[in-house]
């Protein structure tokens, strides 16, 4: 396949994706809420093709940004598991991640506000 016909293919298949995505999100003033199914910890699920299922907000901060680079997860700052709103989502390590939850108090400590 020639790579001009092979990306005008991807975009297409990206622009359906995002509207298949984006039509199980309502979206309030704001968080943006996963309407779709979710896991037991809240966080919601996509389907990409038929065997393949991500978190929802993994989903919309590809759709909004591209690839997640390689061991980085998508967490929120938001703190509210079915939020896909994109610019409440930021890309950390696992570890950030552990330190977010602490520092967002999850067990009783000061909640903190990440500088956006
Ligand atoms: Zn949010």
């Amino acid at each position: 396949m020639l790579a001009a016909k092979r990306d005008a293919y991807r975009a297409d298949v990206h622009a359906r994706l995002a509207e298949r995505f984006w039509s199980k999100v309502v979206r309030g003033e704001g968080c943006w809420i996963w309407a779709a199914s979710v896991d037991d910890h809240g966080y919601g699920r996509f389907g990409i093709g038929r065997l393949r299922i991500e978190p929802a907000h993994r989903v919309a901060w590809m759709v909004a940004n591209g690839p997640i680079p390689d061991g980085l997860s998508v967490l929120h700052r938001c703190d509210n598991p079915p939020c896909v709103r994109p610019d409440h989502l930021f890309l950390g390590t696992q570890r950030d991640n552990m330190r977010d939850m602490i520092a967002k108090g999850r067990g009783g400590g000061q909640f903190q506000r990440r500088s956006a």
